[in-house]
């Protein structure tokens, strides 16, 4: 093992020479941090070089901290090869920056997955949109259903799905029953607070169907929540006060 790292050494020794040649930079080995870089704080770039600050350390001091941190510069010297691999870097990071846990959001109004999939139902998910529409279970499994008891009983069906005219309909790829809104970044979901916990899950990472078309910025307003269809609930004599 240590000879491992004496050739390392060695060969790193080597490195740090011709660079010093090439550059005129003064370098030796002991400069050479072979620590593993096990957190990085942050990057700094100018014209010539990127310095990474790294393993920062806090020693508690009786009345004040003492915060270091390791440093290791780069200087590159106007490498155009070395400066147009750093500007893709910097690009890929901004364009995936949306992918970020704090950036996790999908464009106001997209709502694709909500054509394309059917949310699976559980009874406490039935029971939930019941007591916010103020209907009876029996009257949600009913008008909004599609029945099918999952094989561990978990799920008793999916969301119906509805044509442009309203009507239930078999195709999946027509709209949630309880989607809103005319078009895409119009749509909204009509009882967002009492969801099926399978929309709540579904995330906009690794998303494929969304509508990038759509501005993420800017304020959003949902119209309307969804009203169950009284009259019919009314005709059908299901409908509870
Ligand atoms: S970005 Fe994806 S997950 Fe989000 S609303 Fe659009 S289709 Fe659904
Ligand atoms: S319940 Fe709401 S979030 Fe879920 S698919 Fe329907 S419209 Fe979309």
């Amino acid at each position: 093992m240590q000879e491992t790292i004496d050739l390392i050494g060695h060969r790193e020794l080597r490195n740090l020479q011709r660079y010093t040649r090439e550059t005129g930079q003064p370098t030796k080995l002991s400069d050479l941090d072979l620590e593993p870089m096990t957190s990085f704080q942050s990057i700094e770039i100018d014209e010539e070089h990127v310095t990474i600050h790294y393993n920062k350390t806090t020693k508690r001091r009786y009345n004040a901290n003492e915060v270091t941190h390791k440093e290791w510069v780069y200087k590159y010297n106007d490498d155009p090869e070395y400066v147009e691999a750093l500007r893709r870097v910097i690009e890929l990071s901004r364009k995936h920056l949306y992918d970020l846990p704090e950036n996790l959001a999908c464009p106001p109004g997209c709502a694709e997955c909500c054509s394309g999939y059917e949310p699976f139902v559980s009874r406490v998910d039935v029971q939930r949109i019941a007591d916010h529409l103020k209907m009876s279970y029996d009257d949600v499994m009913n008008e909004y259903v599609v029945k099918r008891d999952s094989a561990d009983g978990f799920s008793v069906g999916w969301l119906r799905k509805v044509d442009a005219k309203g009507a239930s309909s078999e195709d999946t790829t027509d709209k949630c029953v309880f989607l809103m809104g005319s078009r895409s970044g119009r749509y909204y979901c009509g009882i967002y607070q009492a969801r099926p916990a399978d929309c709540g899950a579904f995330t906009p990472i690794g998303c494929e169907d969304v509508d990038t078309a759509l501005p993420r910025r800017g304020e959003y307003k949902p119209g309307r929540p969804f009203e169950p269809n009284r009259k019919r609930a009314a005709r059908n004599g299901r409908m509870s006060k």
